[in-house]
């Protein structure tokens, strides 16, 4: 039975969402409070209110996102906020589904269920492709055209970040919240260090970067190759 963990303060919103997914068929724990992280592990679906007594969803929603074992939970948000800024601020925080209140007890029970099933376990996360690199996701491997790379573990989660999100501009600031998290202490500098790395690694032309493009005062972002 799947196991729902629904974070919410308004004790009536949270014990009818509460009440239709157990009807649903489904196991659920009612937290009022931004939980620990450890409070949802063996959770499947995180069902989760932005404004809370002691912050704000989307905080925890990014440190879920690069805790290692929650990174791949799935997060549906809940908002009064119905605003399109919301909207897109939300979904790039990492949340995978999102509902304004007020809505539908039919409808929250569907995206839930819409949710677990895009997210069921897969017997492999399978492999990342641009051109000659190649990602394996099972065994943490990269490799450009054949010939394996041997990169840190930090190296790894950045060409990894990256990868999954081709084309896409970062700034300094969101990789060192995506790739290194929230609690880190180091500076932007870090992001740059880790970057000139990789080229090395993937010897780059700096000049002309292959993979690793840097966007002058933006950022950094991954190109695809043709
Ligand atoms: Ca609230």
């Amino acid at each position: 039975m799947a196991q729902v963990a629904v974070v919410e303060d308004e004790r009536a919103v949270r014990e009818v969402v509460g009440f239709h997914l157990e009807r649903a068929g489904l196991k659920v724990v009612l937290l009022p409070d931004l939980p620990d992280s450890a409070a949802l592990e063996g959770c499947d679906l995180l069902v989760l209110d932005w404004m809370l007594p002691s912050g704000s969803g989307l905080a925890l929603l990014r440190r879920i996102r690069v805790h290692p074992e929650l990174s791949r939970l799935p997060v549906l948000m809940l908002t009064a906020r119905a605003g399109e800024l919301d909207r897109v601020e939300g979904l790039e925080s990492g949340a995978d589904d999102y509902l304004t209140k007020p809505f539908s007890a039919a409808e929250l029970v569907a995206r839930v269920r819409a949710l677990l099933r895009r997210f069921q376990p897969q017997a492999s996360e399978g492999r990342l492709q641009n051109g000659p690199l190649s990602i394996d996701l099972d065994a943490a491997e990269v490799t450009l055209a054949g010939h394996r790379l041997d990169l840190t573990r930090r190296e790894y989660d950045l060409l990894v970040f990256l990868a999954r999100h081709p084309g896409r501009l970062y700034s300094r600031g969101e990789l060192l919240d995506r790739v290194w998290g929230p609690d880190f202490l180091g500076g932007e500098r870090t992001v740059d260090q880790h970057i000139t790395q990789l080229r090395a690694h993937l010897g780059e032309d700096i000049s002309a970067p292959r993979f690793l493009e840097t966007v002058r005062g933006r950022g950094y972002r991954m190109r695809l190759c043709p």
